[in-house]
């Protein structure tokens, strides 16, 4: 039987990945689902290709365009945030969650009632509203995987693992474009250099995240909520390369290393395939490629973003909400051109000194609504210091 796929935010680059890997077992996959935002004219092109049963284009000005151009097809077409439910009439078995941002977080609790496994990119839904997540995980008794590499890789290294078992655990960072770029000059950097990421094509907001390290914050943040391991054995170390991905030390002196290629087709073929993985024509390990591994320490005057971590666990449990939805406007005006590269992480310390911030942090954020009162105050409060 041909397993069903639905895949959230599918023009995006871990979309079209999940496609490109789809694409190199067509018979075994129906795609029952595929969601876009703006880019009407990929989700039109990706719909045709892949026979999609059902397309959701978000942004209601484009919804004419994508109906006129599947009307000959077999395809429905949906606009605005229509309930997944409705729409699949059966669980879907895996849907890809790739959406950018929060926005990516009500479409995500929508899979997890629709799907049996959901393979979770969107780390912003994961940093900020796990337990809500988890809340109907356990109600609709959905499986979730993770994506992100570096989680994949300790998902893969750690399983039936205890936290006694475990000493340390290395996420790695390759440093992004601007690792040997000096701290004086990262100020006038634009956005067209910190979106060149030297080893991943990614989306915009993530390679932004990824030149300051905002991205590693956000990764031991998700690596704390995914697993069952105390969050400070999370330690970061640069590896320019992105060969090696994880690193567990365990306490019975062994260290195991988990690396492959810079390529997000492996890890999510490994979860559309399982372990009978033959598609990616992986070729053999090149003595080169591991001769030339380094690893180092973070600078933190470098990359002082990275002291955001022990904030986020320890100034409130609605912290990692403040700081990802200021990151997330700090980010957008990044890229529009209205502030520079250092005010990114400059702006979030701000908020946290803010006068009200002690009150909307120490919230418990159980529900989809008292979140997104804490995520809109953030918001406001950022664009507010922006202006001023
Ligand atoms: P991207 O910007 O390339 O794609 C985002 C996708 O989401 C697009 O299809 C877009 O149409 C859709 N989208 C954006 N805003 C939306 C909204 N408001 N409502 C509905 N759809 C919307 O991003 P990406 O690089 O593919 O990253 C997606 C997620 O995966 C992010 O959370 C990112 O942190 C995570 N992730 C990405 C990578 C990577 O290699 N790209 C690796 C690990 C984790
Ligand atoms: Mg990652």
């Amino acid at each position: 039987m041909k397993k069903k796929i639905a895949i959230l935010g599918s023009t995006g680059s871990i979309g079209k990945s999940t496609l490109e890997v789809i694409n190199m077992d067509r018979k075994n996959f129906q795609v029952v689902l595929l969601t876009a935002n703006n880019n009407y004219k990929k989700l039109i092109e990706q719909a045709k290709k892949f026979k999609a049963e059902n397309v959701i284009i978000r942004n209601n000005n484009f919804y004419l365009r994508v109906k006129k151009s599947l009307n000959k097809t077999k395809t429905k077409v949906y606009h605005g945030n229509p309930s997944l439910k409705k729409i699949l009439n059966k669980k879907v078995d895996y849907t890809i969650s790739a959406i950018v941002g929060l926005a990516g977080l009500q479409p995500t609790i929508d899979a997890i009632k629709t799907s049996k496994a959901v393979a979770l990119a969107n780390k912003e839904s994961i940093i900020c509203g796990w337990e809500i997540l988890s809340s109907y995980v356990k109600r609709y008794n959905t499986q979730i995987i993770p994506v992100d590499s570096e989680h994949f890789s300790i998902m893969e290294l750690t399983n039936n693992i205890s936290d006694d078992e475990v000493k340390e655990i290395i996420i790695t960072a390759s440093g992004g474009p601007f690792l040997k770029t000096p701290i004086k000059k990262l100020k006038k950097v634009k956005p067209k250099q910190a979106i060149k990421h030297p080893n991943w094509k990614m989306g915009k907001k993530i390679s932004v995240d990824s030149a300051n390290l905002m991205n590693k914050v956000f990764e031991v943040l998700e690596a704390s909520k995914i697993f069952n391991f105390a969050s400070h054995k999370y330690k970061i170390l640069i590896h320019p390369q992105s060969y090696i991905h994880s690193i567990i030390n365990f306490n019975n002196g062994l260290v195991k290393i988990i690396s492959y290629n810079p390529d997000m087709k492996i890890p999510i073929s490994n979860i559309l395939h399982g372990k009978k993985n033959n598609f990616l024509n992986n070729k053999k390990i090149d003595s080169k490629i591991l001769n030339n591994i380094n690893l180092e320490e973070v600078n933190e005057s470098q990359f002082p973003a990275i002291k955001l971590i022990n904030k986020c666990l320890n100034l409130g449990p609605s912290t990692t909400i403040i700081v990802n939805a200021s990151n997330e406007v700090l980010v957008d005006l990044y890229l529009k051109g209205k502030i520079e590269f250092l005010d990114i992480v400059k702006g979030i310390n701000r908020i946290l000194r803010d006068k009200e911030f002690r009150k909307y942090a120490r919230r418990k954020a159980s529900t989809l609504n008292a979140l997104k009162i804490i995520d809109n105050w953030a918001r406001l409060k950022t664009v507010d210091m922006c202006v001023r």
